[in-house]
């Protein structure tokens, strides 16, 4: 067992937890934790409860409720969370962990990790990666929340060179795939006629829970990918318009979520255009020229999508945070102001708030998703407290309708591996934040974490920052 860990499991031991180290069989030994005298919202919908007991054996929750519900046994260790405020683990359904070729740099991966785990967020969806790297480098992370990756998959003009228009000439780029692979990712690539099984054994081999769709793709091929990847049990999410399938193609494709709400400025193209424009640039150029408005997120064909997406219960996840700061970015720099990048950005941020207050009034199911990255500068990482904020500012929810975004809805998104996360129940994962003040007042106060548990494993947050 390396230092770090020796240190950490004596704290949790100091303070009465259970230890870091379990098998199946200690579990039924190990005693009982009663966390005693907080009020429990616990993600289920119901209102919070004052006084509250959860009782957590092993790894998971074995009774939440009142006093009367669940008695505290005897011998139980008994963590005294008077005037403190219990809510289940956060869960970031958008996240980006790897970042070097062929592996990562574990000190930044790790420092992140603990980062997240520190903000009370326990459980996080990587929507582009290399599962097998991944799962490789958070197993040496630990403590760390828990990662399900998504396999990335692409068409056939993802992986080739792209031509772009520009005032001084035709323009040649190198395959936007080649992007991805040097960050170490590891995007398949899906031709019409292959056979799509082929494509889900590859990613569940590599471990991932799930498809993520890129770019290239048709309707046709949503549609196989969507139809093989559920007889699997597995879910499928795209790209908002993976090109040419618009958000509400994929939708009737049988996706089950979309991410990125400046991606409906797909549908403010005829079909019959759409289908040419395949590549990175052309989603770019149609979103800084023609969805850079509010009103445009209010045109009949958006708001025909939303509708869609809520009929058929596709998930929303529109990522604000990381939106608003390419945003912010791309208003700072004055000599690119012109760039086609930037002009995106800049489109995006304003178009995807308006798509997403609509798709909130419309009842589209929505999960925060942040689109961090656990590379570059820390202040220009997406955190899931401020794309909450922004639910509540800037799209008009209740701080309790914007934390079920992160925590019962956001397990729902990721489907079957998070079946016993997002809520404080029996039965369920002991994933839980303790705070020191009340978030539903003020949604902003999911930064007042006290304690954070992970599997039963209670962790300090200035401890996991400080950990090597
Ligand atoms: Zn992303």
């Amino acid at each position: 067992m390396p230092v770090a860990s020796v240190r950490l499991t004596r704290w949790l031991l100091s303070l009465g937890a259970a230890s870091l180290v379990a098998t199946a069989a200690a579990a039924q030994q190990r005693p009982v934790v009663a966390i005693v005298g907080a009020t429990l919202w616990d993600g289920t919908g119901a209102p919070a409860l004052a006084g509250a007991v959860v009782l957590v054996q092993g790894e998971r929750i074995t009774c939440a409720g009142t006093p009367a519900a669940c008695p505290v046994p005897a011998g139980a260790e008994r963590v005294d969370a008077t005037g403190r405020f219990l809510i289940p683990g956060l869960i970031d359904t958008h996240v980006h962990l790897l970042f070097r070729p062929n592996g990562v740099t574990h000190p930044s991966i790790r420092g992140d990790l603990r980062d997240l785990l520190a903000r009370g967020v326990t459980a996080t969806r990587d929507m582009g990666n290399n599962p097998e790297r991944l799962l490789e480098a958070v197993r040496e992370a630990q403590p760390a929340p828990r990662v399900f990756p998504m396999q990335l998959v692409a068409g056939i003009s993802f992986f080739s060179p792209e031509s772009e228009r520009t005032p001084g000439g035709m323009v040649r780029h190198a395959p936007a795939s080649g992007g991805m692979r040097q960050l170490g990712w590891w995007p398949i690539l899906y031709v019409s006629g292959g056979d799509p099984r082929q494509i889900i054994r590859q990613a569940r081999e590599a471990g991932a829970v799930g498809l993520k769709l890129y770019q290239g793709l048709d309707s046709a091929q949503v549609a196989r990918l969507s139809a093989a990847a559920h007889a699997a049990g597995m879910p499928v999410w795209g790209h908002g318009w993976v090109q040419p399938a618009s958000v509400r193609e994929q939708s009737q494709a049988g996706q089950d979520g979309v991410v990125h709400a400046a991606g409906l400025a797909g549908e403010l193209v005829p079909r019959a255009t759409r289908d040419s424009l395949r590549t990175s640039s052309a989603l770019l150029r149609v979103t800084a020229d023609s969805a850079r408005t509010a009103e445009a997120a209010r045109r009949v064909q958006v708001l025909a999508t939303l509708d869609t997406l809520a009929a058929r219960g596709t998930f929303l996840e529109p990522t604000l945070h990381a939106t608003l700061l390419s945003a912010e970015r791309a208003g700072r720099s004055r000599r690119r102001a012109q760039a086609l990048p930037d002009r995106y950005a800049i489109a995006a941020s304003v178009f995807g708030m308006e798509v997403t207050r609509q798709a909130f009034a419309r009842g589209v199911p929505l999960t925060a998703g942040t689109d961090h990255v656990a590379y570059g500068p820390a202040a220009e990482r997406a955190q899931l407290e401020t794309e909450l904020a922004l639910f509540v500012d800037s799209i008009g929810m209740s701080p309790e309708r914007a934390l079920l975004a992160a925590t019962r809805d956001a397990a729902r998104a990721i489907g079957q591996p998070a079946v016993d996360l997002g809520t404080v129940a029996a039965g369920k994962k002991a994933d839980l934040v303790l705070l020191r003040e009340d978030p539903l007042g003020d949604i902003r106060r999911i930064g007042s974490v006290e304690w954070v548990m992970r599997g039963g494993a209670r962790y300090d947050p200035s401890e996991l920052r400080g950990l090597p």
